[in-house]
């Protein structure tokens, strides 16, 4: 603690002479030609943000003090709570940095809180650079109480935005690419790093007046992304130590929060240099990853079932049956996803796998000798409560702040599953033992269930050598875990693919692929895909083939033209009555193997808007998790560019109609220095088709 303050004094000292000191009872402007951030007088509470390019404050006008910050102090299960108007901010100064940008320094020293003088000091830094409307955000919190630790930092905190129902909400969303939540007025919660906030940003839309809101952080520390319309937007970090007294926040990364003109495709663009910087993007472009089979790489089609497909009894052989009709009627590359190989009840008995149901082994040997890629489930995760040697287990097991295990409800068919801290390398090299023992029985591929879906649940353990509650030991001892898989999937001569559940972005290189398994929905965007194109491989596209056939075409092309390996239904999807939705979903697999250079190694541009609109029809059943009533366009498109550089337009028709597509590109908007792109596709009826822009 003691040492960070001693920085924190000789950083001052450095920048003094560039420092205009600011009286804080007079408040703050921080401004260049793109954005005006106002700060209040006295508690230095945000009061303005105001887009100078579209001339508005995204923040609604209230009366009384602002928020700028709140501090959690805690110990034992009593938590404390004080914000930026505790006591008046008492420096402030304005300073010009290197690179002609300007940083609003904001202090509280020493503040008195709960009857111990002198105990909390604050320092909250905005670096507003000069070309841009987007600063970087930081706060480093020092607490010296002999009693309390830290129990949350939550910061930035713009109260009175996003105003109730007038913005467009892109958010990274669970197993599907992002969501574009239109004219929202529901509450979003999602905390980093978790499969249900994969990627750390949003992006506030009111037309092409919008703000950027990223965490910046390379290690992938707890922190939780809070929008709740008509009251704040919010983030809220998790230090090292909650509740040990003294415990600091010692400003771990920036988080970039301010204005710009355009949409969600403005902010994954913003993203992606910086995501493709974190270590999680190192092993490269899909193309330089040696480590990452061809299996997977050229894998068109998924399917996921148990083990009994359409009722097929018998010998292996005979078992196998439905899938070597599938792979030969659809002729491209296929992998399946399989449950209930192992001897025990789905979600039950975990992690005690083995033994597999008599047979498995003859099953892989047939259908990997015809170049299939079969992968198994396991659970990376969960222990069941209930096996009989759970004692063992027990110490390896993520607590909570009261010392209890945190169980889960799954289905009411599981057993009593609980998260197991990944820390632990009892707990890291048993599923590594699993992944070999598997890889003996023949298999070319192992699913690893819950490691990329889980959040980052906070661990209370103090025999487990992590810091407890908030840290980056979630991430690391995860990442170490999948390296120990790793290494098991690739020993001696091994190839095998290895995979997880989302797609969360700090383990994205050391999978081969994400699943997402989340249902279509009308509020689909690629955001992700838009992020991370190129750099990893994300398959599945399920959806209920009983329900129409353009609402299956919706989900297949639509998950095709994003960069997603198409599947994942069940092999009930192959029997008569679906012939049409099975020809579709063929379609997708060639025109993936066809376009792999731009859906597989290229890079996703985005959508394209047709120049006039398309018919669009509605259907019930969007949404997995909330069902609702949708309308979707009857045929999309986007853009890709492949890594030499060429340009493909993939477009999807997803009705039996012929669909006009009239479209005109401005390359400028994705970042390109070329001509603008004109043209008009009649598209035939179901047709998927990939058009390549010549110069
Ligand atoms: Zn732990």
């Amino acid at each position: 603690m003691y040492m960070n303050r001693l920085i924190v004094a000789a950083g001052l000292c450095a920048w003094a002479c560039a420092a205009q000191s600011v009286d804080p009872a007079k408040g703050l402007v921080l401004a260049n030609s793109h954005v005006r951030f106002e700060f209040q007088p006295g508690g230095m509470g945000l009061a303005g943000m105001t887009d100078l390019a579209g001339g508005m404050n995204h923040l609604a006008p209230a009366g009384g003090p602002r928020l700028l910050w709140e501090i959690s102090l805690g110990r034992g299960a009593q938590i404390r709570t004080f914000d930026n108007n505790y006591k008046p901010c008492n420096y402030a100064a304005l300073e010009k940095t290197a690179v002609g940008g300007q940083r609003a320094v904001m202090e509280w020293n020493d503040l008195r809180y709960h009857l111990e003088d002198r105990v909390v000091s604050v320092r909250v830094t905005v670096d507003l650079p000069r070309d841009s409307g987007v600063a970087e955000w930081r706060i480093f919190v020092e607490n010296q109480s002999d009693y309390w630790g830290l129990a949350s930092v939550t910061f930035p905190v713009a109260a009175g935005f996003p105003r109730t129902g007038e913005y467009d909400i892109a958010r990274p969303v669970f197993a599907s690419g992002g969501h574009l939540l239109k004219a929202w007025s529901e509450r979003v919660r999602g905390r980093h790093p978790s499969g249900g906030w994969p990627m750390q940003f949003a992006a506030l839309s009111r037309g092409r007046n919008s703000v950027y809101f990223a965490s910046m952080d390379s290690e992938g520390r707890a922190k939780d992304f809070l929008i709740e319309p008509g009251a704040r937007l919010a983030m809220i970090h998790y230090p090292e130590n909650i509740g040990v007294p003294g415990s600091d926040w010692p400003d771990h990364y920036p988080v970039a929060f301010g204005v710009y003109q355009g949409g969600w495709l403005e902010a994954a663009r913003r993203y992606r240099p910086w995501a493709l910087r974190q270590k999680w993007a190192s092993a490269g472009p899909v193309s330089q990853r040696t480590g990452m089979p061809d299996l997977i790489k050229n894998t068109a089609i998924w399917v996921q079932d148990g083990w009994v497909w359409n009722e097929a009894n018998g010998s292996p052989q005979e078992m196998n049956a439905p899938f070597r009709e599938a792979q030969d009627r659809m002729g491209v590359p296929m992998a399946l996803h399989w449950y209930n190989w192992h001897h025990m009840p789905f979600d039950n008995l975990y992690p005690h796998f083995l033994p597999p149901k008599p047979g498995f082994s003859e099953r892989v040997k047939e259908l990997t000798a015809r170049g299939l890629l079969i992968m198994p489930y396991i659970n990376g995760s969960s222990a069941d409560y209930n096996i009989p040697d759970f004692d063992k287990f027990e110490p390896h097991a993520i607590q909570d702040e009261a010392g209890g295990l945190r169980q889960h409800f799954y289905s009411d068919s599981a057993g009593r599953l609980l998260s197991m801290c990944p820390t632990q390398e009892f707990w890291q090299d048993h599923i590594s033992r699993l992944i070999d023992d598997l890889t003996r029985l023949g298999v070319n591929g192992v699913y690893v269930d819950q490691i990329s879906a889980m959040e980052h649940e906070l661990c209370f353990n103090k025999a487990h050598g992590h810091p407890v509650g908030g840290g980056r030991y979630w991430v690391d001892g995860n990442r170490a875990l999948l390296r120990k898989i790793r290494n098991e999937a690739h020993r001696n001569g091994r190839n095998v693919v290895i995979t997880s559940e989302g797609a969360d972005e700090v383990f994205l290189d050391l999978l081969d692929a994400n699943l997402t398994w989340a249902q279509p929905t009308d509020w689909e965007i690629p955001m992700m895909q838009v992020v991370y194109s190129g750099y990893t491989i994300f398959f599945g596209s399920p959806c209920d083939y009983t329900k129409s056939e353009r609402f299956f075409n919706f989900a297949q092309g639509q998950a095709l033209i994003d960069g997603r390996q198409n599947g994942w239904m069940s092999f009930g999807l192959f029997k008569p009555e679906h012939r049409r939705k099975a020809e579709y979903l063929r379609e997708c697999g060639r025109q993936r193997v066809a376009g792999a250079r731009y859906l597989t190694f290229g890079r996703l541009l985005g959508p394209v808007e047709p120049a006039k609109p398309v018919p669009t029809f509605s259907e019930d059943g969007f949404g997995w998790n909330r069902p609702h009533r949708g309308t979707v366009p009857a045929a999309e498109a986007r853009l890709w560019q492949s890594e030499d550089g060429r340009l493909g337009i993939f477009f999807a028709n997803y009705v039996d109609e012929t669909v006009a597509f009239p479209y005109r590109i401005d390359p400028a908007r994705f970042g390109l220095n070329r001509r603008v792109i004109e043209g008009a596709e009649t598209l035939a009826p179901r047709q998927i088709k990939l058009v390549e822009v010549t110069e």
